[in-house]
């Protein structure tokens, strides 16, 4: 083994350096800085070498840690990003937004003595040092195929699909109804843990290699599914999930309660220079207001810093459970606690209070009861333990359900599980519908990128399968 590895006994974990809470709730800029190389080099070889690595096994892209931390140990930079880029589609960005406490970093077998090996900030180094060298280029394709496949939708899913099946030589048109790339990752990851510049770079890149995007185009709007079908070889399904879940409760009709998604893109828009109205009239702008958000995920995570950076007057985030049951990712708790957000744990609303326009929210406490089936304790009111909070704006960040793919492309044969999400065959990617394949969030449920970027990969290559083997038995039928 390389004499710069093992170095967990001697050398402490160390995240490249945060920017102070008093400076960073100021603008929508990444908050961690990069690494120098020394620090990359010494963070690197902190990795032990495992024989069966378990942050592998637990990276949903089973990227090959080891090899990558060993060679960025050593200095090898360009051999680390080659290995990097073979099982990742986009490491700078899941080295950036993965939840890697929950993942790779998590699984890690040292955490436990010795706190883990930092993996997804090298893996970020790798590739933007990739970048700042030149290594990153955009796709030749080796042949040029006949074929075309149509893909829909340009999240994260959507685009790992159309770059591996652009490298193989097929035609492809990404559609997507957003007038820019990158679904979610453009319009709901706000900048401070993902700047944009990161995801247009991508986008052009892949504009650069021969990917065809139409933007402004919603199918079943504005192209039928079926001129798609009719028009491609294959077809990949990869819309997201967008219908957002609603509180039903006294007052939720009343001005000022607004869905997380709108309030985010409003925002992100505002980042990227477009004018927005319903920003500029205040009513997604939570400058000087008292702000509620309601959930405890990763939405709800990007509202209450978002509203710290728009200078709110006070944000307060209401979470039916205890931060240890939090689906967030601790790492997002804890910015959000450092910028001055106020957690009411154990807390759900019970009436939305307001003349027209939202003025408060009652809240009740919680306690959290025996588990039910799938595991949870169940939350229960805890009676007499009302209480209020100001309230200018409320964010509902509730989670999000599929809309109903079959009726707006209407397609009755598409099938669906019971949740509304498209059912596939896991093992072919594809639908109920004959070359129509779908991939990411559509099929999960609300995920995330990491998971996105797999499923678009898979879907590649059973994309690549079914056309040549549709192709072949066409020449087979002819002879
Ligand atoms: P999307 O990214 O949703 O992209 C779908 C695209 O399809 C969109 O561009 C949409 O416009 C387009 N589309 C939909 N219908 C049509 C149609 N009919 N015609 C044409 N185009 C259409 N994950 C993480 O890993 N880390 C995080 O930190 C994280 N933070 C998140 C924060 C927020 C606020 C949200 C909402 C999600 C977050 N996620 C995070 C989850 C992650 O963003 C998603 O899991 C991921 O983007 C899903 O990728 P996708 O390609 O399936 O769909
Ligand atoms: Fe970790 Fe995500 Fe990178 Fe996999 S893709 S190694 S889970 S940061
Ligand atoms: Fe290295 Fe930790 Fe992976 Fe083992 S589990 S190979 S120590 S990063």
């Amino acid at each position: 083994m390389s004499s710069k590895m093992l170095k967990f006994i001697n050398t402490k974990k160390a995240m490249p350096q945060k920017r102070k809470a008093e400076k960073r709730k100021f603008d929508f800029d990444e908050i961690y800085a990069e690494f120098s190389k020394n620090k990359v080099e010494e963070q690197a070889g902190r990795c032990s070498q495992c024989g069966v690595p378990f942050c592998q096994v637990n990276c949903p892209l089973h990227n090959n840690i080891p090899d990558w931390l060993m060679l960025t140990a050593e200095g090898r930079m360009q051999e680390a990003y080659e290995v990097s880029s073979v099982t990742n589609t986009f490491p700078e960005i899941c080295g950036r937004i993965c939840p890697q406490d929950r993942l790779c970093e998590g699984n890690c077998v040292i955490e436990k003595g010795f706190e883990s090996v930092t993996i997804g900030a090298v893996e970020k180094h790798i590739t933007e040092t990739a970048f700042d060298n030149g290594w990153v280029k955009p796709i030749v394709p080796k042949i040029e195929k006949e074929y075309s496949v149509g893909i829909i939708g340009s999240g994260p899913a959507g685009l790992a699909a159309a770059d591996l099946l652009r490298r193989k030589g097929y035609q492809v048109i990404v559609y997507d109804r957003y007038d820019r790339v990158g679904g979610l990752l453009i319009y709901g990851i706000p900048g401070f843990k993902l700047e944009k510049e990161i995801v247009t770079r991508r986008h052009e890149l892949l504009e650069q290699g021969g990917v065809y995007f139409q933007l402004e185009c919603e199918i079943g709007r504005d192209v039928s599914f079926t001129d798609l079908q009719e028009k491609h070889d294959a077809v990949l399904i990869a819309t997201g999930v967008y219908k957002a879940r609603d509180i039903d409760l006294v007052g939720s009709e009343l001005k000022g309660v607004v869905p997380a998604l709108d309030y985010l893109i409003a925002s992100n828009r505002k980042s990227l220079g477009d004018d927005v109205p319903s920003f500029n009239e205040g009513t997604l702008n939570a400058a000087n207001k008292n702000v509620v958000v309601v959930g405890g995920g990763d939405t709800a995570m990007d509202c209450v810093r978002t509203a710290i950076r728009q200078n709110a007057k006070s944000v307060t985030c209401l979470y039916r459970r205890d931060r240890a049951n939090m689906p967030g990712s601790q790492r997002e708790v804890q910015n959000a606690e450092e910028e001055g957000v106020n957690f009411q744990w154990l807390s759900a609303p019970t009436q939305f209070l307001g003349e027209s326009k939202v003025s408060s929210v009652r809240a009740q406490r919680i306690h959290l009861g025996q588990p039910d089936s799938t595991g949870r304790q169940v939350p229960n009111l805890v009676p007499g333990s009302e209480f209020d909070i100001s309230a200018d704006i409320v964010i509902k960040a509730l989670g999000f359900d599929p809309e109903n793919l079959p009726s707006m492309f209407n397609q009755p044969a598409l099938e669906v599980s019971k949740w509304g999400t498209l059912s596939i065959n896991w093992k072919t990617m594809q639908t109920s519908i004959k070359g129509v394949f779908a991939a990411g969030d559509i099929v999960r449920g609300a995920s995330l990128v990491v998971w996105g970027v797999r499923d678009g990969r898979d879907a590649a290559e059973q994309i690549d399968k079914f056309i040549t083997n549709t192709s072949q038995k066409k020449i087979v039928a002819a002879e």
